[in-house]
């Protein structure tokens, strides 16, 4: 079978080609994204492989029925950049990778978060020039803090998990709460009282309708004055310009982020040569207290590993007609 693999990184290419050894996939690795102006080279694939930042919406979903393309197999979890309805309208099916590893975004939440409070960015820099004071550099103990996890799925355990390790106080929020959760000591809460209680909030829930600036305005008023947020989810979690003016009121403490939500005009690619034409994106990088990572909270040799099998997995289970394992299908 041959497969189209839309906004491949050496990486994709890597570990995709060691994944498929001895299959009868045949790649074709396209360097840009998903978008209605690629969406015509798919049309001799039956499959096509998309990611995180490939734009899959109805005008591109119609591109492709015009070709051969009657699967999309993502290589991630999240699948908000899909429209489903319409790609189950027009006979395509999306699978995906549900499970690789939650302990790398888990722990990347968690080096956000201790970035953030004890500036090891700024450290590394400082101690390389010459420069060993200390101003600027003061944190705070995690010992006995209280964080608050927005989601308890997969990534959201394991964080609370980590977090339970430092001694913290856990609070969280989920629309089904996981009862493995309450063993490393969370307490589950509505929304409004984590918001309220929690030093650090760390969201772990997928992007929905429902969770679309899920912190926004009012969300930040109700903060802790001063709390950190972490978001390695979507960026569209969040409203970026209720956050910077939840920062610069003092109310957000520090914001990490490795999710933006206009990142599909940023991440993955070097811009350093270019002016950035985004000025939300370019205000918010101005803050100290304020760390941006590009969407790299699943880069870790074992999830890459993990998201090449199981691709690997869902295109062969397609060639074969067999049930997809791991289809999305439209609730
Ligand atoms: P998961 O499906 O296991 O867990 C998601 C949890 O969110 C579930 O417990 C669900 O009940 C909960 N939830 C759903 N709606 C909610 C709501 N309205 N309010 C609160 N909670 C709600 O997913 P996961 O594997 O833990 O992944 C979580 C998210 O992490 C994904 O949706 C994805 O967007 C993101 N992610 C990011 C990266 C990265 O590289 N930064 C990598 C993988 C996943």
């Amino acid at each position: 079978m041959e497969v189209a693999v839309f906004g491949t990184k050496s990486y994709d290419r890597q570990f995709l080609l060691a994944a498929a050894d001895g299959t009868d996939i045949e790649w074709t690795f396209i360097e840009p994204r998903l978008t209605e102006t690629t969406a015509p080279l798919a049309s001799p694939f039956e499959a096509i492989c998309c990611f995180v930042n490939d734009e899959i919406s109805s005008a591109v979903l119609q591109k492709l029925s015009e070709g051969r393309t009657k699967l999309i197999a993502m290589r991630c979890a999240g699948y908000n950049n899909v429209d489903l309805p319409v790609a189950h309208e027009l006979g395509i099916q999306v699978a995906r990778v549900p499970a690789y590893s939650p302990y790398a975004v888990a722990e990347h939440a968690v080096g956000l978060i201790l970035t953030l409070n004890r500036k090891y960015h700024k450290a590394y820099n400082r101690v390389r020039e010459g420069d060993f004071s200390l101003s600027g550099l003061l944190g705070f103990d995690l010992h006995g803090k209280t964080v608050g996890v927005i989601g308890t799925g997969k990534i959201g355990q394991i964080f609370a998990r980590i977090m339970h390790g430092f001694g913290c106080d856990l609070l969280a929020f989920d629309v089904h709460e996981a009862e493995d959760c309450r063993k490393w000591g969370v307490k589950y809460k509505p929304l409004d009282e984590v918001l309220a209680q929690s030093d650090i909030i760390s969201l772990h829930c997928p992007l929905l309708p429902a969770t679309r600036h899920l912190i926004g305005e009012a969300a930040i008023g109700k903060l802790k004055p001063g709390a950190m947020i972490i978001n390695t989810s979507r960026g569209g979690l969040i409203n970026t310009m209720a956050a910077i003016n939840g920062l610069k009121s003092g109310q957000i403490g520090s914001l990490g982020i490795d999710v933006y939500e206009e990142e599909a005009e940023l991440f993955f690619e070097d811009k350093s040569q270019s002016v950035i034409q985004d000025d939300v994106f370019a205000r918010l990088v101005t803050f100290p207290n304020v760390l941006v990572t590009g969407h790299q909270g699943f880069f870790t040799q074992n999830a890459l590993e993990a998201i090449a099998q199981v691709t690997v997995q869902n295109l062969n289970e397609f060639a074969a007609g067999e049930e997809l394992t791991n289809e999305v299908k439209v609730s």
